[in-house]
């Protein structure tokens, strides 16, 4: 086999699923040239995650406008919770004034499409059928070796993303734990038609949680995917069945009253749940991203979006290290804004997962009190924020505004408009000639202002007169009096 070295690389990406793919949109955006490789010949053509969250859909939306995702698809309105055979809940998810929809129920074969597509208009494209074998990293780079069609090569990048999923070579290079827990026990998991001609509104998810947990979620038209707990003691690794139509049929005569009949099939599988998560994100010039550093339950439909969201917090920073607009510690910050949401979402997904399988006297119990705390509405908001990942907030670190002159809503998200690549908003009087067109100095990425007046709803809970400089991410980075005092924000490119 021929065996070359290529010139340096800025960064070289392994995985081209939802997070390796968003993590390259979201560095090309800011014109960084890369190289992004996948193991497989194309995107996936299975369905896996099913739902992409508003907050996902808003943080893509500068460049990627978010009715890709959510137009054609449903858009999640409630949650029905069945508990026991006497005990109901219902948990409305809300319909947001501004940007993305709550929700998009589109299948992950779509969604990687949708990113596909929009990373080609940039001019990027994925080499497929190309491996990552090994690499070994130092203080300036990382050499890896990969594999083509065409023979092995060297690459000599500045930076490794390891986006290559829960086997992700890139994290046993590193030789470090994943540590959790692996759960002895199976789901089964079938997309079908429902045949007959009137399906339920495809805007609800159902949950029963009478026999073992069963949920149903649509996806569109007479589309629906079951989900159903196999009971404990299958094991969770090796070989995965496929269930069978019957199988499929009874459970949902035996275990649901919703009177379904199975019509076509497009998927079954069974699946098994980890939980894990590794210590440290970032490896001196090798990083990991998405379910490379940290694997969970899919309740709550968290894992793609959480991946996502690692993605857009990593890429502007590593962009502005790349333009030497910031000093490489900058890097570090991505370890610690988001390893504490990956942790969270573990720990909260788990308990999800718990609740509804919980057994023996604690289910009569859980039977009469959930649904109770579920129809205070205080309790559905904490539930649905948590889902639509607005509970996400970076304030412990210094890089998210902490004045409290701003809006203290649980996430501390503010939409950046489609093409900005981070943004200064003025409120009141302000002088809109005194901002700077660039954050992070003349080697910097572009700063679009916008003024708004104090009374646009967006500034509701603002000052009459503020500045507010908004990361790329669209995270809420400083609030001063004036431009001057938002933008010394800026300095902590350098010390953070
Ligand atoms: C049944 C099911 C339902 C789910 N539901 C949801 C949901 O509703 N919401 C949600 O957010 N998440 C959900 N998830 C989780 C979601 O699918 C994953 O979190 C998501 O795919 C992770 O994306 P990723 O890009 O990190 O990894 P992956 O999607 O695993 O992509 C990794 C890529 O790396 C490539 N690769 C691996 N090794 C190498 C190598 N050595 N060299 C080159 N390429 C390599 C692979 O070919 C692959 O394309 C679900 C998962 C399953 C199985």
């Amino acid at each position: 086999m021929n065996q070359t070295v290529t010139p340096v690389e800025p960064v070289l990406i392994v995985g081209a699923g939802p997070v390796g793919l968003s993590a390259a949109l979201m560095l090309a955006r800011h014109g960084i040239r890369l190289r992004i490789i996948d193991a497989n010949e194309g995107p996936t053509d299975l369905s896996k995650a099913l739902v992409i969250w508003k907050r996902t859909m808003d943080t893509l939306n500068p460049v990627l406008p978010f009715e890709r995702f959510s137009d054609g698809h449903p858009h999640l309105r409630q949650a029905l919770i069945g508990f026991g055979n006497h005990h109901s809940a219902v948990v409305n998810f809300p319909t947001p004034s501004v940007g993305a929809p709550s929700s998009a129920m589109i299948p992950q074969s779509g969604t990687e499409r949708v990113l596909l597509h929009r990373l080609s208009e940039l001019g990027v494209e994925v080499e497929r059928r190309t491996e990552l074998l090994h690499y070994s990293a130092d203080d300036l780079g990382v050499t890896s070796t990969i594999r083509s069609t065409t023979g092995s090569e060297d690459v000599r990048s500045q930076w490794l993303l390891g986006c290559d999923g829960a086997h992700s070579v890139v994290r046993h290079g590193l030789a470090i734990d994943f540590p959790g827990t692996t759960l002895d026990r199976r789901w089964m998991l079938a997309d079908f038609e429902i045949a007959g001609s009137n399906p339920p509104p495809a805007d609800q998810v159902i949950i029963k949680l009478a026999q073992g947990v069963n949920a149903a979620f649509p996806m569109g038209g007479a589309r629906w995917r079951l989900i159903a707990d196999q009971g404990a003691g299958h094991g969770s690794e090796g070989e995965m069945r496929t269930p069978s139509r019957d199988e499929i049929q009874r459970t949902l005569n035996e275990r649901t009253d919703l009177g379904w009949q199975v019509g076509e099939i497009h998927w079954t599988s069974e699946f098994g749940v980890n939980e894990r998560q590794v210590a440290e994100y970032t490896h001196g010039r090798v990083v990991l991203v998405g379910d490379a550093a940290h694997l969970h339950s899919p309740a709550g439909g968290q894992g793609m979006n959480t991946g996502i969201g690692d993605a857009s917090n990593l890429a502007w920073k590593l962009a502005l290290v790349l333009r030497g607009a910031a000093s490489e510690r900058l890097i570090a910050t991505y370890n610690s804004e988001r390893r504490p949401v990956g942790e969270e979402v573990v720990r909260k997904s788990s308990l999800l997962l718990e609740a509804a399988m919980v057994e023996g006297p604690l289910k009569a119990i859980r039977d009469r009190v959930l649904p109770a705390a579920l129809s205070l509405s205080a309790v559905q908001n904490m539930f649905s924020t948590f889902l639509m990942e607005e509970t996400v907030d970076y304030r412990k670190g210094p890089l998210a505004d902490r004045s409290g002159r701003g809006p203290t809503r649980s996430g501390d998200f503010w939409g950046l408009d489609v093409g900005s690549q981070a943004a200064l908003v003025l409120v009141g009087d302000i002088d809109e000639s005194q901002a700077p067109k660039t954050l992070g100095g003349p080697d910097g990425i572009p700063l679009t202002t916008s003024a708004m007046v104090p009374d646009d709803p967006r500034a509701m809970l603002l000052p009459n007169r503020a500045a507010l400089l908004i990361r790329p991410d669209g995270i809420v980075a400083s609030i001063g009096d004036d431009i001057d005092e938002a933008m010394e924000w800026e300095r902590l490119l350098v010390t953070a």
